[in-house]
């Protein structure tokens, strides 16, 4: 099966996930190549491109996931849009984007008070097999945005977000328990049951 992504860091996730549910499945990363453009409006569309266009280019059966944060106080966004908010495209470096990506929503919510600071990180994880048959899920984790970020580990918005339950940030947390409640560890868990299902393994 073929991750439709050349982010090592989901391929290991991902893998990780797979092992703990059990799927005797062998995960292979994206050749290089062009990225198709995302161009969906919603995550499940642009996880469903990804995982179409890997399908077709490989042979193989293809998962792909798409994410991102949806901030009650701007009307869900920045969502599909997460990865390039403030403006920084791709073509900057991770971190820069990042930090840029936190500055902006921060004074964006400059003046929303503790009640109106929900948000929740959202993922839709697609698998598509070459004969066509195609499967979404989605998973999520509510939270709300604090005013100074906290942390070092994880990445984007992590710093900024402290999940329902919890004292620290997504950025506090140990990849393993972030994995257990996070957005992306919820819908690929979801995922193996569909993969079992829809590959018969
Ligand atoms: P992608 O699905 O990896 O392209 O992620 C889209 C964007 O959403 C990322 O660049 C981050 O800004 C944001 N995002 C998605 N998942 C997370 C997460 O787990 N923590 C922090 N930011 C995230």
């Amino acid at each position: 099966m073929v991750l439709a992504s050349r982010n090592d860091a989901k391929l290991v996730e991902l893998r990780r996930i797979l092992a703990v549910a059990g799927l005797a499945v062998e995960l292979v990363a994206l050749p290089d190549g062009p990225d198709v453009p995302e161009t969906g409006a919603t995550f499940a569309e642009n996880a469903l491109i990804k995982a179409r266009d890997a399908a077709r280019v490989t042979g193989l059966p293809a998962v792909a996931d798409d994410s991102g944060l949806a901030v009650d106080a701007l009307g869900g966004m920045p969502g599909v849009l997460s990865a390039r908010w403030s403006g920084l495209l791709p073509g900057a470096g991770r971190a820069e984007r990042d930090a840029a990506n936190n500055a902006l929503v921060l004074a964006q919510l400059a003046d929303v008070p503790e009640e109106r600071r929900g948000a929740a990180f959202v993922c839709a994880a697609a698998v598509v097999t070459p004969d066509g048959a195609e499967q979404v899920v989605h998973g999520q984790m509510c939270g709300r945005l604090v005013r100074v970020p906290r942390g070092d580990g994880g990445f984007g918005y992590d710093p900024l977000f402290l999940p329902d339950g919890q004292n620290r940030t997504s950025a506090e947390l140990s990849p393993a328990e972030k994995d257990a409640i996070s957005h992306r560890g919820r819908a690929f868990g979801q995922l193996a049951g569909v993969l079992r299902e829809l590959l018969a393994i």
